[in-house]
């Protein structure tokens, strides 16, 4: 029997079906994640005034089937939207990257709230930031550094993953593993180990993502870093990159203030 449910929900990704209709993918705070048909998608602005965008909190209703059939949405109303985001390129494809990142590592029947929560939580920061690209690229590595770290992933910042020893207490080079375990001291790495080179002022910086005073003292080069690999492990822990990658390169490799 079909059961008519509501939620609070994010939009994932949508794609246009036929003519008029759209399929949407769903992050619902109780339901986690899921895929809805929108019938008539494309022409109800009424049924959905808004809310098939991303980077809105909308109160969907849809209608469940037996488990393996795809849900029906029925309406939808924006509870939140965020202006700024809205109006910036840059935003916006920090905030897609992310949304993309969250869509590829939730699956669905996990518990949503805890991704519908952070993923709300980013949109709001990234909307109240400053719009300029060395803000952002420290918000962004930050927000997948986070969801990292929720998802049992944290890598080791402080000292090398292996021998422990503390990124201030040596002038050892520093490497970092493309396995995601972390910081790896010269002394460690042994040959194959797939690695990025970082300075350990990267390293220091990602360490301090969440303290808005490291931020404020972070280097041009620093800050490349600390995206590039935290990026690299993205696409590394997924096992290909995300599409939204091309429009975030559009941002941060156009950065006067950061190295080619
Ligand atoms: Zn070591």
């Amino acid at each position: 029997m079909p059961q008519i449910a509501t939620d609070q929900a994010i939009v994932l990704r949508t794609v246009e079906y036929g003519e008029r209709d759209i399929i949407v993918t769903l992050l619902g705070r109780e339901t986690g994640k899921f895929s809805a048909i929108a019938k008539g998608g494309k022409a109800s602005r009424k049924r959905f005034p808004g809310a098939l965008d991303l980077f809105r909190v909308s109160e969907v209703t849809f209608r469940t089937r037996r488990s393996g059939s795809m849900s029906m949405l029925t309406e939808a109303t924006v509870l939140g939207a965020f202006k700024d985001l809205d109006g910036s390129f840059d935003k916006i494809a920090v905030a897609s990257y992310y949304t993309e990142l969250v869509r590829e590592m939730v699956q669905e029947g996990e518990d949503g709230e805890q991704a519908f929560d952070r993923a709300v939580e980013f949109y709001a920061l990234v909307d109240a930031a400053a719009d300029d690209p060395s803000t952002l690229e420290l918000l962004l590595a930050q927000g997948v550094l986070r969801w990292l770290g929720h998802s049992g992933l944290a890598p080791s910042l402080a000292g090398c993953y292996r021998c422990s020893v503390s990124v201030a207490s040596t002038d050892r080079a520093w490497f970092f593993s493309q396995q995601g375990e972390g910081a790896l001291c010269s002394r460690c790495r042994t040959h194959g180990h797939r690695v990025w080179s970082v300075s350990p002022q990267a390293l220091t910086l990602m360490a301090g993502l969440d303290s808005q005073q490291e931020r404020g003292l972070a280097a041009a080069g620093a800050r490349t870093q600390v995206r590039k690999v935290l990026l690299g492990l993205a696409r590394c822990t997924l096992g290909r990159e995300l599409k939204s990658r091309t429009a975030l390169d559009l941002v941060f490799d156009s950065d006067p203030a950061g190295p080619r």
